[in-house]
């Protein structure tokens, strides 16, 4: 039961007409549709409601009401899809979009939403063309595979290839090789849905040709060459080599795909990384078909690319599937651009996100945090115990599972709140902060933080331990 004062209180909040008559909201009417404007204002009535009953507020303040009004607008035209700063240091963070484009390749993909474009026309002949043209010839080029297809992400890439080259037939990967990439991506599943049957040959840690080769038969349509990305089985291992699975190919008349995951076209060995198969080293060692993802290593947009012996790739374009999995003109945009950085190895470093994230200097990585370290102390004075320190950061997306990457850390120990309460402010606001936390503190990595991030990564800090 409401009390008097409960009940007064109530006679005194505005009715929606009433609230709608202020001059702020009146003037918020006018770039915003009415109905918008008037179901906040009853939600911001409803609350208060909410308020009075459970004894939160105690005085009616009509001003306090518009602002709540303002604010619910406000929110609601914030775009659900939005940028997040990541200070986990992960690069290819998969809940945060993966790879980040280039400059050129975001250019490109701007330019082509704006009007129209040439995606299946050519212009040499005025006839029907095809999307995938223009970026066939580089990654051909880039890959030296003879032929080239590229659907909406490597997972359509496995399920296509299989489904065209193996349908009914059986397909044999190593035991070592079933690969679950996350989500329902396990190889054997890929395997029954593309219609193929999968064999399975060695054991966990050990798989020698011989094992093919003794499971070869009449309905053996494809040997699969699963690159073991986000994990590796160390010790006492043989895997065969893609060299040796071409022989038996070639042997039995057989073709061989090399789901290659992360799809590298620049051996980053030389910056202290694992040495991962290349693209191009999978070609010249005879794989028929390979397949790769767009938005890994190679750092453009999601994508499966799929490269290979022009007679096995033809036959896929023709495949019925290939329509369902087409990528859209802003991809081939993106991919042109991010395949064009790759034309000139060393610039590519620098200008694909990626591989600038993933090669950059340790003394940069160190002198960046303890910059930031510094900025954060400034700010935040007093409100959190802020210390530089040294770290690993991660390569993410299921790529390069042994990968050590020292990089430069802040850590923050806010004093007033609690560290799981800084996290989630620092999530909720604007823009939106993901980090690490650890041992009951923030860390920040700055390998991950983009050129504008550090002033609004410090203001959120600011933000979020302030407004307590
Ligand atoms: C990541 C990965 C895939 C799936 O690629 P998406 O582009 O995420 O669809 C398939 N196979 C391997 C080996 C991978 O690492």
């Amino acid at each position: 039961m409401a009390t008097s004062k409960q009940v007064n209180l109530l006679r005194e909040l505005p009715a929606v007409d009433e609230m709608l008559r202020q001059d702020e909201i009146i003037k918020l009417l006018q770039s915003h549709p009415r109905a918008e404007v008037v179901e906040a204002v009853r939600e911001a009535l409803n609350n208060a409601r909410e308020g009075i009953f459970n004894g939160k507020i105690t005085s009616v303040d009509i001003q306090m009401l518009v602002n709540d009004v303002l604010n619910m607008v406000k929110l609601s035209t914030v775009p659900n899809l939005r940028p997040v700063i990541n200070a986990t240091g992960v690069i290819l963070h998969t809940n945060l979009g993966r790879a980040l484009l280039s400059d050129r390749a975001r250019e490109a993909v701007q330019e082509i939403s704006r009007g129209y474009c040439n995606l299946e026309i050519n212009l040499h002949t005025g006839k029907r063309g095809s999307r995938y043209s223009a970026v066939e010839g580089l990654l051909t080029k880039l890959t030296g595979a003879e032929d080239a297809l590229v659907v909406n992400n490597n997972a359509s890439a496995v399920l296509l290839a299989l489904g065209t080259l193996a349908k009914g037939k059986e397909v044999i990967v190593s035991r070592g090789q079933l690969v679950e990439i996350g989500g329902s991506f396990r190889i054997p599943e890929v395997m029954a849905q593309s219609g193929a049957y999968l064999v399975e040959v060695g054991a966990t840690n050990k798989t020698y040709p011989k094992d093919y080769e003794r499971a070869i038969s009449d309905e053996t349509a494809l040997l699969l060459n699963v690159h073991t990305s986000n994990y590796r089985i160390v010790g006492f291992t043989r895997e065969t080599t893609v060299e040796e699975l071409v022989q038996l190919g070639k042997a039995y008349n057989l073709p061989v795909m090399c789901d290659l995951g992360s799809g590298f076209l620049v051996d980053l060995s030389p910056y202290g990384l694992p040495k991962e198969p290349t693209v191009q080293e999978t070609v010249k060692a005879g794989a028929d078909v390979v397949t790769f993802s767009g938005d890994k290593l190679l750092g453009g947009p999601q994508a499966g690319v799929i490269v290979g012996k022009k007679q096995f790739i033809e036959k896929m374009k023709k495949n019925p599937l290939t329509r369902a999995v087409r990528i859209d003109k802003f991809t081939v945009a993106a991919l042109e651009a991010t395949l064009r950085e790759y034309l000139d190895p060393e610039k590519a470093k620098q200008n694909i996100p990626t591989l600038r994230m993933l090669t950059e200097p340790l003394e940069n990585l160190q002198q960046r945090a303890q910059e930031l370290a510094e900025c954060i102390e400034n700010k935040v004075r007093g409100m959190a115990e802020v210390n530089y320190e040294e770290g690993l950061s991660q390569v993410g997306g299921g790529a390069m599972p042994t990968a050590h990457l020292p990089t430069g850390l802040v850590r923050v120990n806010p004093k007033k709140i609690a560290v799981e309460d800084l996290v989630t402010k620092l999530r909720l606001g604007e823009p939106p902060v993901v980090g690490r936390v650890q041992d009951d503190s923030l860390l920040l990595d700055v390998r991950t933080l983009q050129k504008d991030d550090i002033d609004l990564l410090v203001q959120a800090l600011y933000r979020a331990m302030e407004e307590e």
